[in-house]
């Protein structure tokens, strides 16, 4: 059995209170929530932090700010579980995109533990890295944590574990901006830059930095969708998640944007997909067109489940899937 290593737990219940003890406890400090990720992640040594200070009693966090919709959009507390997240009637209403990522991580028991900011800050995970210390240790460890080679891509300067969150993809498409508390005061950052393509500095934020929120974009004619391919359908990490994200201005997408998970060390706008939908109506060619351009750059790595030449293939199948249910929807007049 894995066993957790000794550490102090602290239990700020105030933000500024949480800078202090992440102050006070310098580089051996972290921030959990639910900690689905950072204890197993503890149990396998590859994070070790000696003091770990929970954000679950930060009230800031657990505000769920406007979440009635208002014009100027929704911010949603970085402490919500995902449960709360994906049954929220006005997220089902307004932004289903997030309420569907949120429903299809893991399982009931980890999605009512689990928040909004640790789904956002989750760490990359490769099939060299996802290991016991033991294991890892067998093979030399890898340069994520520990060693010196990357065993995906052994004359690689750098790690290249993927990006498995769930809801990131789909906050990045629908361009939410994240906001950030840290000892500098707040800053705002567009989804879409708190992610690097590194495994192993993935995020732009630094590590004293707290999520606090989550603002999503007012409803002004936007829709988005998520699809997932796994191996279970009950539960697994993605090996390919697809959010596709469009503004309508009548019968035509005036913008458009497909994000994908599981292919890269962080969530992957594909631009050239995007710009082959503005100014369609979502017909046939259009979808084909732009599940032509998502497959170019798809490049999944052999560090996850499944065959990689297949994965890159299911590229344009999926984001096909998505963008019919995005047409679909349209036609039921279902967009935001
Ligand atoms: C068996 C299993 C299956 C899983 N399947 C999936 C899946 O299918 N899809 C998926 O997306 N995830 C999956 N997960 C991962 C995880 O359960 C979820 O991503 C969950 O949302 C993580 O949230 P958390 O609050 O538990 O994060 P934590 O474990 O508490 O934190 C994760 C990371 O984020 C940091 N962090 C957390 N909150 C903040 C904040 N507010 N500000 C700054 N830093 C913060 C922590 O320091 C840590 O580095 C799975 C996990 C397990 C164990
Ligand atoms: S991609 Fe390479 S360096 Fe990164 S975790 Fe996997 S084996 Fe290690």
């Amino acid at each position: 059995m894995l066993r957790l290593p000794s550490f102090t737990y602290r239990q700020p219940k105030t933000l500024p209170e949480a800078l202090a003890m992440k102050g006070d406890a310098g580089p051996d400090g972290m921030y959990v929530a639910g900690g689905t990720d950072l204890y197993p992640n503890m149990k396998r040594r590859h994070q070790e932090p000696k003091t770990v200070i929970s954000l679950m009693a930060v009230q800031e966090l657990r505000a769920d700010g406007r979440m009635g919709g208002s014009a100027d959009g929704m911010t949603l507390g970085a402490g919500i579980l995902l449960n709360d997240l994906s049954a929220h009637p006005t997220i089902r209403r307004s932004a289903p995109a997030v309420g569907v990522a949120a429903a299809l991580v893991s399982t009931p028991l980890l999605r009512n533990m689990g928040t909004l900011g640790g789904n956002l800050c989750l760490d990359t995970r490769c099939n060299y890295y996802n290991q016991s210390y033991e294991w890892r240790k067998a093979i030399d460890f890898c340069m994520k944590k520990d060693g010196a080679i990357c065993w995906v891509a052994p004359s690689s300067p750098r790690c290249w574990a993927v990006s498995s969150s769930d809801v990131a993809p789909v906050m990045v498409a629908i361009g939410a901006e994240y906001v950030l508390v840290g000892p500098a005061g707040e800053r705002v950052v567009p989804a879409g830059r708190f992610y690097h393509n590194d495994g192993i500095n993935y995020l732009t934020k630094q590590p004293d930095e707290i999520l606090t929120a989550v603002r999503l974009p007012a409803p002004n004619g936007w829709d988005a969708v998520y699809h997932k391919l796994r191996r279970r359908g009950s539960f697994d990490f993605p090996v390919l998640g697809v959010a596709a994200w469009a503004r309508w201005e009548g019968k035509k997408i005036a913008d458009a944007r497909i994000v994908l998970g599981g292919v890269a060390s962080y969530p992957q706008e594909v631009v050239e997909a995007g710009a082959a939908l503005r100014g369609s109506s979502l017909q046939a060619e259009a979808i084909s067109a732009a599940a032509q351009a998502a497959f170019q750059p798809s490049k999944p790595m052999d560090n996850t489940d499944f065959d990689l030449s297949w994965r890159k293939q299911m590229t344009r199948v999926w984001v096909t899937r998505a963008l019919e249910e995005l047409r679909q929807r349209r036609h039921t007049g279902t967009t935001a």
